[in-house]
Formats: C-alpha cells, structure tokens, sequence
C-alpha cells in the first residue's frame, strides 16, 4: 500500500567504510535510546577503557551505555543535542585508545555460537545494543516476545530503502558474514525456524555476496539452515517495519498493533552486527557505520564513528561545510531531522550526515488542497494526510483525529512529497500525532 520512488541518489555507495580518527574528547549521552535514560556508573575523575560500562539501564525498556574511549571522565552534565535540547552525558577526555579485557577487537571471524539463548541474550544486554534502524528499542526487550506471542518469522532489515543512506549497504558487503552470524544467533533466541535478509533489488551486489555467505556458512553449522535471502521492490518506505512484514510475510500489523502480533520480529542490518559484536567478540556498541553525504559535499564517505564523536569533529575531517550548505540532516532526506548544532554529539543511532543546498531544500509556496487525493495514495499507512491536516489546522478535533489514526503515521514524509500544493502535510500531522499520542498514554496510566 501507497510509497513513493524519490532517486535514490547513493552517490556514497562505493566509498568502503572507513576507520575516522579518534577525536580528543567524546560526549556520550545518557539517553540515547527509547526507555528511560541510563544511569551513570562512573564519577567524574574516574579512568575509562573502552568498552567499559559507563552507566547502566535506568529501568526495563532502557539500556546500558559504554565508554567509547579510553580516557578520563571530565564531566557528567547537560549538553545540547542535535536539536539544541539539553541532554545528560558523561564528556570524556581521550587517552590512548585502551580497550577493557576481554573484549575481542580482532577482525577473526567467530561461526560457532552459544547454544544457550539465554547466554546470548544477556550477553546482548551487557553489551546496550538497541535496534539501530532508526527506532533505537533496546533489542533484549524486543527479543523477549511477551508470553502468549510466538515469533514465526525473523526479518532481518537490509533495504536501506531512504535515498543517500548507504553504511547498511556497505556493511552488508564488507560484514555480510557477520551479519549472517547476527542473525542466526537472534533466529536461536526467538527459537524461530526462519530468518530472511530482505534487501532492495537496487543493491544486486549485497544481494549476491549474501547468498554466497549462507552458502558458505551452512557447511559449516545447521545453525544457519533456515536463512534465506529475499529480493524486494524499491521502494519508499519499504524498510518502515509494518511495510517491511506486509512485503515479505503478506500479513499486515493492526492500528496500535506490534510485528509480534502477526508472529513476525524485525532487526536491522546494524543491528545483527551489534548483535555479533556482543556476543561473539564481547563487544558494546561504542562505534557505529555513518554515511556522510551530499552533491555539495567535497568528499563521500562512510565512517566507522565512536559514539560521542562531536559533528563538527567528523566533518572537519571530510574538508568541513561546503559553503552553499543549506541544512545539514542527520539521516536521510524523506525522515532525518535538520541539525541545529554541529557541537553536538553523535549517538548509537546515527546512520548519516547529508549536506542539502538551498535548491534542494526549498519549499514551493502552499496552496490550498484541490483534493487530488495523491497524498491519501502516497500513504503506506492508509492514513487520509489530507483529513488529518484539516482536522489538526482547525483545533480541538484531538477526538476525531485519533478516530483516523492519527498515531498510526510513520512520519515517513511520502504526503509531503506527493502533495502538489506544497501543504506541510508531516510538518502538521506530526505535531498532532504527539498531541494524540500524550493522551493514549495518559489514558493507559489511568487505567493502571
Ligand atoms: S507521514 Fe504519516 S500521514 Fe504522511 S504518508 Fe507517512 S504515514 Fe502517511
Ligand atoms: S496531495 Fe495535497 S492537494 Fe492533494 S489531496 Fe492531499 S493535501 Fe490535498
């Protein structure tokens, strides 16, 4: 249902992802990912390998964070983020590049893993790893399916399906055997027979040199039986995680459902890797693959990043801000948010930087709606975006606007881009959604 094919523009796409120095302070933020923040567990003074925990999840949906340096902990105090809003993180001053005991920093590829999926799931734990394909949910809650609910399926998220994202893609090609790995061990956990990789068919090499890999791989384990590689349609949002189920399961996830509710669990090509790293190297997330990106760009790349690394840090490596830049979005064009702050710090979840020119961030004058119904058709949700921005610009319809499942929208920006009177169609339904969605919750505690 609905989806847009805006270019794709992977003009990153043959840059292998490269190693960026380690800048001389990293500010790591406490809570980087959906729950409760994490809880530091380190004093300012105290010395820091990498790898070492530095706080600990706050409560059950939260996850535990790691040093991404060795060094010295200079502060634990509020520092605004990309947006400009203040978080908690813990600044550490870099001193050599130590890693904790214990941890596997080798590139020795490990097949064999725990046959206990209880061992790997805290091992996951340990480790903070959380859903890198945007959402950032800590990935042992989402593999631990509430009782009564059976996985059946594990998709495994490969389409990078935004235009100018590329890091998915090139560690699909550079770690596809990790990956594989990734995934088998989160088939075990889930105690699911299959697995599929579920890649665009605009990436046929990733596609090729993974299907080689499980060939490979099942000579060596029965582990590995049961993974299977799928091609998939460009198209936006093709990766959203109820689209990505649609596609290659055929079932669809009701309004306020969960994937798990039609027996389906869906983790990213990051994410396997984490999930890798954690179990078979003992290794946190303290890095992460990051595109850097953008025709006014000087130089294409894709970079393995320290969590913390300040923006401007990366940047000024690449040959700093062309100066025709207009915005800067972490993330892709159609869902990434404008960065107001180049101090700022990157986190677990970064996927990209992408320089835009004012040309390519202009927004044509707004009209009024003449009802074509192209954003109604672009909607990957069946939303009405038309209705809901009727409904939102008028006030008070907060009732009606969650009878047309307002906090169903994905924010995926296919109604923006389709509408040919230039209505701000995300702008204004994401503000409703947040508005609706403060009720729904409020609503449920009551009921506690
Ligand atoms: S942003 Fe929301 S309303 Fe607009 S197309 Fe996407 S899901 Fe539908
Ligand atoms: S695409 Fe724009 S003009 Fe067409 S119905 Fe939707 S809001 Fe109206």
């Amino acid at each position: 249902m609905g989806g847009v094919h805006p270019a794709d523009n992977k003009i990153s796409r043959d840059c292998k992802i490269e190693v960026l120095p380690i800048p001389e302070t990293v500010y790591i933020h406490l809570g980087q990912h959906i729950g409760a923040p994490a809880k530091p567990v380190v004093a300012v003074g105290d010395k820091v390998k990498a790898g070492q925990l530095i706080a600990e999840p706050g409560g059950f949906v939260s996850a535990a964070i790691h040093s991404s340096v060795s060094g010295t902990v200079k502060s634990i105090a509020p520092r605004k983020d990309l947006a400009g809003n203040p978080q908690m993180c813990v600044e550490i001053a870099v001193e050599g590049d130590e890693w904790l005991e214990g941890i596997d920093t080798t590139d020795t590829v490990i097949r064999e893993f725990p046959d206990d999926p209880a061992v790997c799931l805290d091992k996951i734990k340990a480790a903070g790893v959380v859903g890198l394909g945007g959402a950032t949910f800590p990935t042992a809650v989402k593999l631990t399916p509430p009782p009564g609910k059976k996985c059946e399926m594990l998709i495994i998220n490969g389409c990078e399906c935004e235009p100018y994202l590329t890091s998915d893609f090139r560690t699909l090609l550079e770690k596809g055997e990790q990956v594989v790995i990734g995934a088998a061990i989160i088939k075990s956990i889930l105690k699911v027979d299959k697995a599929t990789i579920a890649i665009e068919d605009n990436k046929p090499e990733a596609i090729d040199h993974i299907q080689k890999v499980l060939a490979e791989l099942r000579k060596v384990s029965p582990k590995y039986d049961g993974i299977s590689v799928m091609s998939l349609m460009k198209k936006y949002p093709e990766g959203g995680e109820k689209q990505l189920i649609d596609a290659v399961m055929h079932r669809q996830v009701a309004s306020g459902g969960l994937p798990i509710d039609v027996g389906a669990v869906v983790q990213n090509v990051a994410t396997a890797l984490a999930v890798y790293d954690a179990v078979q190297k003992n290794k946190p997330i303290v890095d992460n693959s990051v595109t850097v990106t953008g025709e006014c760009f000087p130089r294409q790349a894709n970079l393995l990043v320290r969590v913390g690394t300040p923006l401007k840090f990366i940047i000024d490596y690449l040959g700093g801000v062309p100066q025709d830049t207009a915005k800067i979005i972490s993330g892709g064009p159609m869902m990434g948010r404008a960065i107001a702050n180049l101090e700022a710090a990157t986190l677990k979840g970064t996927s990209a930087l992408l320089f835009l020119t004012k040309a390519q961030t202009a927004r044509g004058k707004e009209s009024n709606c003449i009802r074509c119904g192209k954003c109604a058709e672009a909607c990957p949700m069946g939303l009405e975006p038309f209705l809901l921005n009727r409904l939102s610009r008028a006030g008070g319809m907060l009732d009606q606007l969650e009878a047309n499942a307002v906090q169903d929208c994905i924010e995926c920006g296919c109604c923006l881009y389709s509408c040919p009177a230039n209505i701000p169609l995300l702008d204004v339904i994401r503000q409703s959604k947040g508005q609706v969605l403060g009720i729904i919750k409020a609503r449920a505690a009551a009921k506690k």
